[in-house]
């Protein structure tokens, strides 16, 4: 992506009373100030007092308006500094009012920076280690009157598309991310689990796709309150069926499974629901299906299958596994059996009990990513224990979009790794989108542009922030949108404790 100067209009300094989210969940104004350039880099300052460095590569753009979404109602759960200033799905404006879209992962790339960082420069930028997140990690985000955008993450919008469009953009990438990822062949069953915020979204991105490339799959909704079956059916699903219970034995009504509810519970349902495949987009950051780390397996963009029996299948597995075809594999062996004795050949191997020592290993030998590509491990426990081998740190020791296999030598108790083993299903997931493919799908589709505006039920000014956030769980709600004032004085804030 190439990096888009900052224009000369954009202001450089900011003063604001800001509503931040603390992890009890209430929602208290701190005074803000900030100052710099996208060159030199900006201070961040917090009632009064050095808050945070930020270097260069940001653009001070105004907010003008920020969805509210279910990462936003459970960032208490989430591992990142609070409190923070929260919201990422935002419409900003630049010092002549354009209005621009902005992806939220600030890494090397996105900030349009000079870097050597080994996840930028293979296509894992939106994995960066040294990433901040826009209303999520460290980023003061939309809620707040103004934002500090990584350069080349700020995209103009096309006057076609409308504000109420403009601002799901940032779920609705995610949404098509999720059905490109899945891509069902025709004929086949592609179910939606908790058709609400996010699942509608997806929903219509399937069929969109459907539409665009004349595949003749088959779209579900899967609900559990009969409410959101019309809305399923009006975003496109075909047919609705009550969500599975995970404790009756239901058959599988679907090859695929996505699992939209935000919901720890939603993961055991997708389980039942699904013949082939589960696609996770959940990130609540509890635990759900006998594993601590679901969200984090979300977050890094990781997959679950058993280790192939079949030698053939399990070469193949292991040639597949590196992000640049042409590098050697790297896997970790955690399992108690041995590996096959042909892995060495094909691969760099790394056993051991203690994923930690392996990611010191790696770590220690800077060549390319200090990761592995794929994991091998015998269940739940495993599986966490790769997935974050240090309490203190959000890493893997598997790449980004890399594999974890089970081997599971022992017996299968959990829900999980019945489904991995006996069904053979795959759980794959998925955090972020592309926008651009967003917004050059709703260029070209004016019915799904129009669709879309349709989920946002309840808008309210910046100042109810608190509100917003409550009536975003209520049933009755879809989506929420908060709005900044048009004329904004920087400095002249009256907004007032809202909690
Ligand atoms: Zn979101
Ligand atoms: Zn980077």
């Amino acid at each position: 992506m190439s990096s888009r100067r900052a224009s000369n209009s954009d202001p450089n300094t900011a003063d604001f009373i800001g509503l931040e989210y603390h992890a009890d969940e209430r929602v208290i104004p701190a005074r803000y100030r900030w100052e710099g350039s996208p060159t030199e880099g900006w201070q961040i300052q917090r009632e009064g007092a050095h808050h945070l460095d930020l270097g260069p590569g940001f653009r001070l753009l105004r907010t003008d308006r920020c969805g509210v979404c279910s990462t936003d109602l459970d960032r208490r759960f989430l591992p990142f500094p609070l409190p923070q200033i929260i919201g990422h799905e935002i419409i900003a404006l630049d010092g002549a009012s354009r209005r621009h879209v902005v992806e939220i992962n600030a890494s090397h790339e996105a900030r349009g920076i000079d870097h050597t960082c080994p996840f930028c420069l293979r296509g894992l930028a939106t994995h960066c280690p040294e990433r901040r997140v826009l209303g999520i990690h460290d980023l003061p985000g939309g809620f707040g009157p103004w934002v500090l955008a990584p350069e080349a993450a700020v995209i103009p919008l096309p006057d076609s598309i409308g504000d109420d469009t403009a601002v799901l953009i940032e779920p609705f990438a995610a949404a098509l991310h999720a059905a490109e990822t899945i891509a069902p062949s025709a004929g086949e069953r592609v179910a939606v689990l908790g058709p609400r915020r996010l699942g509608l979204l997806v929903i219509a991105a399937l069929a969109a796709l459907r539409k665009r490339n004349g595949t003749d799959y088959k779209i579900l909704g899967l609900v559990r309150r009969p409410a959101l079956a019309d809305w399923a059916l009006r975003f496109g699903a075909d047919e609705v069926l009550p969500a599975p219970d995970p404790e009756s034995e239901s058959e599988p009504c679907a090859e695929f499974v996505i699992d939209t509810t935000g919901n720890p519970l939603g993961l055991e349902a997708a389980l039942v629901a699904s013949s082939r495949e589960v696609h996770l987009k959940s990130t609540h950051g509890q635990p759900s299906a006998g594993l601590r780390h679901t969200t984090e397996l979300v977050v890094d963009e990781l997959s679950l299958q058993a280790w192939p029996e079949d030698p053939g299948q399990a070469k193949a597995v292991v040639s597949g596994s590196p992000c640049r075809p042409n590098d050697r594999p790297r896997v970790a062996w955690l399992a108690s059996a041995p590996p096959p004795a042909w892995l060495s050949d094909r691969a760099d191997v790394y056993t051991g009990k203690d994923p930690n020592a392996l990611l010191k290993a790696l770590e220690a030998k800077p060549m390319g990513l200090p990761r592995v590509d794929l994991a091998v491990v015998d269940d739940e426990a495993g599986i966490d224990a790769v997935v974050r081998p240090r309490e203190s740190e959000e890493i893997s020791l598997v790449r980004p979009r890399g594999q974890i296999f089970t081997r599971a030598g022992g017996a299968l108790t959990g829900p999980l790794l019945q489904a991995l083993h006996h069904r053979k299903l795959r759980l794959s997931t998925s955090r972020c989108g592309d926008f651009g493919k967003a917004l050059a799908l709703l260029v070209a589709d004016d019915e799904l542009a129009q669709r879309l505006p349709a989920l946002i039920t309840h808008r309210l000014p910046a100042s109810r922030l608190s509100e917003a956030l409550a009536l975003a769980r209520t049933p009755e709600c879809i989506k929420v949108v908060i709005e900044h004032a048009e004329t904004q004085q920087p400095s002249e804030s009256t907004e007032t404790r809202a909690d």
